[in-house]
């Protein structure tokens, strides 16, 4: 870059940063991230609940260590490229032969879906989705264009090149039962949370009051490389760039809120738990996203997601 640009950036770093357009949402403390590192690169936050980052997206497994063949449940498969290290994953927990009962999709998101298809006919496992997430899954339909102008962060500024096209698994792929119930996983519900996507749906378990939101609530600023790269926790809408009803999107916010969770694991960010957790999520269902997604732009013109890539590299 010239010395000009180079300089036109820094200035933009150090001195534009302007609150008026921040799209941080509802911050959370360090302290209220729950979980322990376990073996396999995975962080459990519950004797039955465990996650693992993949890059920028988290997939969880449901059921208990050493569950065995059939005795437990993947939720999302991740990035492309990512199956062996999910496999890798699940083999450490719940053995070196134990294949999932069901893979359970909250949405067809290239980043949610990415080793479903390797994962799926590796371990002859059944997928379920709802049905109205069917037509991105069976190669039907396309997600609509990402809006790179929402967010202000550079993972916005570059979401035109993030997959949308539909993937094919029809011959595993089933509805996710009309009832409720999550096949699998006992003792869980799924609820519709449309709005980032029409089928997107958020899994419950009244037991114990745990979310698992998928990216209907998320817990890191995901517009920002900056946020996604340290993971800084915060309650926060759907990825905007991602997200085409915000109508719907706001709604499903006010949903899961109702639910007043104990614990949170979602698609993106950190889980999180602890007293600070519900005003947040009051704070998160009473904020206008539509119109804090405005497009955002400094006063010099210079898009926002510049200044977030500059964070992000220094
Ligand atoms: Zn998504
Ligand atoms: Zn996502």
């Amino acid at each position: 870059m010239a010395g000009y640009g180079a300089f036109s950036l820094a200035v933009v770093a150090a001195s534009e940063r302007n609150p008026q357009r921040s799209t941080r949402q509802i911050p959370l403390a360090r302290s209220a991230v729950t979980g322990q590192r376990i073996g396999g690169a995975l962080i459990e936050v519950a004797s039955d609940i465990a996650y693992r980052r993949l890059g920028i997206v988290n997939v969880a497994f449901l059921g208990t260590p050493g569950a065995g063949d059939r005795g437990w449940v993947l939720i999302d498969a991740g990035l492309p490229g990512s199956a062996r290290a999910i496999a890798a994953a699940a083999a450490h927990r719940f053995g070196p032969t134990a294949r999932p009962a069901a893979i359970i999709l909250t949405h067809g998101h290239f980043d949610h879906v990415g080793a479903l298809k390797a994962l799926a006919e590796k371990w002859e496992a059944p997928i379920y989705a709802h049905p109205l997430e069917h037509p991105y899954l069976v190669g039907l339909r396309s997600y609509p264009e990402a809006d790179p102008g929402v967010g202000g962060g550079l993972m916005s500024a570059l979401s035109p090149l993030y997959p949308r096209h539909p993937i094919e698994v029809t011959d595993r792929l089933f509805p996710l039962p009309p009832d409720g119930t999550i096949p699998g996983a006992p003792g869980w519900q799924w609820l519709h949370t449309p709005g980032h996507t029409p089928g997107h749906v958020a899994l419950w378990r009244a037991s114990d009051r745990t979310l698992l939101s998928g990216d209907a609530i998320i817990t890191t600023r995901q517009e920002s490389a900056a946020s996604v790269t340290t993971q800084t926790p915060e309650l926060h809408g759907p990825p905007a760039y991602f997200t085409p009803d915000w109508q719907a999107a706001e709604h499903s916010i006010r949903l899961l809120a109702g639910l007043r969770p104990a614990h949170i694991l979602s698609g993106h960010g950190r889980a999180v738990s602890g007293p600070a957790l519900l005003p947040a999520l009051d704070d998160l269902a009473g904020l206008d996203l539509q119109s804090l997604f405005s497009p955002v732009f400094n006063p010099k013109g210079l898009p926002a997601f510049v200044e977030d890539m500059l964070q992000t590299v220094t």
